[in-house]
């Protein structure tokens, strides 16, 4: 499928759901893509594309993230690493605190499960305000590894995620841009 195609068909099967989980947010539905799998397979060849020979390992961030992170990882043929919300990860692990709109949350990585000086594709469905990515890059570098690239299937461009990814220095890539 040509690039505008898979972007229109993607446009089609995405669902908007005004007002959740709370009066005004504009939700995006991804689980219609799931229905199709020559759809999912053409995003993850979309997405691995951007990606292919620069990248040493994929991290993922829970849940929405391993939709596609890992389908992504086995596309290029890299390790791929889960990034988790506080709690999950037997020990040992490391740890990134990060500020939510009312209150903050954490998120985990298992020790050595990336390499010092690995080049790393951080990868979510949905792009927002970038929090979340961006704590997700720190627990990349407190590792050691650099963050070459970020990958979404989706980005909420009025939100302005992208500028809180600026201080990485890494490509950014989103499939769609709402
Ligand atoms: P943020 O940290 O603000 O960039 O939020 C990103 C995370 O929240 C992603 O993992 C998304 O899955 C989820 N998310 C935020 N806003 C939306 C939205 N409008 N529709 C669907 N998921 C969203």
């Amino acid at each position: 499928m040509s690039h505008p195609d898979l972007i229109r068909q993607l446009e089609n099967t995405i669902e908007n759901i005004a007002d959740f989980p709370k009066p005004g947010i504009q939700f995006k539905d991804i689980t219609p893509i799931f229905l199709n799998p020559k759809l999912y397979e053409d995003v993850i060849e979309d997405l691995a594309n951007f990606s292919r020979g620069k990248v040493d390992a994929v991290c993922g961030i829970e849940s929405r993230g391993y939709l596609f992170g890992i389908a992504i990882a086995v596309a290029l043929q890299v390790p791929f690493i889960l990034i988790r919300k506080k709690g999950k990860l037997p020990p040992p692990f490391v740890a990134q605190k990060y500020d939510l709109e009312y209150g903050s949350s954490e998120i985990e990585m298992r020790t050595g499960q990336i390499k010092p000086g690995q080049r790393i594709l951080v990868h979510d469905d949905l792009l927002a305000t970038g929090g979340t990515t961006e704590a997700a890059a720190r627990l990349v570098e407190k590792q050691g590894a650099i963050v070459s690239q970020f990958s979404f299937l989706i980005a909420l461009k009025a939100l302005n995620g992208d500028q809180r990814l600026q201080p990485f220095n890494a490509e950014i890539y989103s499939l769609l841009n709402y």
